[in-house]
């Protein structure tokens, strides 16, 4: 809520031309609107597709994977190079689950915690 600055009166928000002023009723007294200040905008939030649910490529290795050598062994070959990475599997408020690839198999699987 404004008021004007000349008699105090609260300013009510009027369209004129397309424009949209905050128009004293007393006095006449208007101002522009700049970027919707005085008016409640309705802004509605896009929730991103990352919210929702993702359905896991276990073929897929993402970018962020990281290598990771002799702490962890591939179950099939005992290979110990493996990518590791994180990925959001169900709900986002969820903790996301980490996967592993071996590099020399291919195999890959997920830690369960
Ligand atoms: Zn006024
Ligand atoms: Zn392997």
């Amino acid at each position: 809520m404004k008021f004007c600055p000349k008699c105090g009166s609260i300013l009510v928000p009027q369209v004129i031309e397309g424009k949209r002023y905050l128009v004293c009723p007393s006095c006449g007294y208007k101002e522009e609107v700049q970027g919707g200040t005085g008016f409640k905008v309705r802004v509605k939030i896009k929730h991103s597709p990352r919210e929702k649910l993702v359905v896991v490529n276990a073929n897929a290795v993402p970018p962020t994977a990281s290598k990771v050598k002799g702490t962890i062994r591939c179950p099939k070959c005992g290979h110990d190079e493996l990518l590791a990475w994180m990925q959001q599997t169900r709900a986002a408020d969820e903790p996301p689950t980490r996967f592993y690839r071996c590099t020399k198999c291919g195999y890959t699987w997920r830690e369960y915690a």
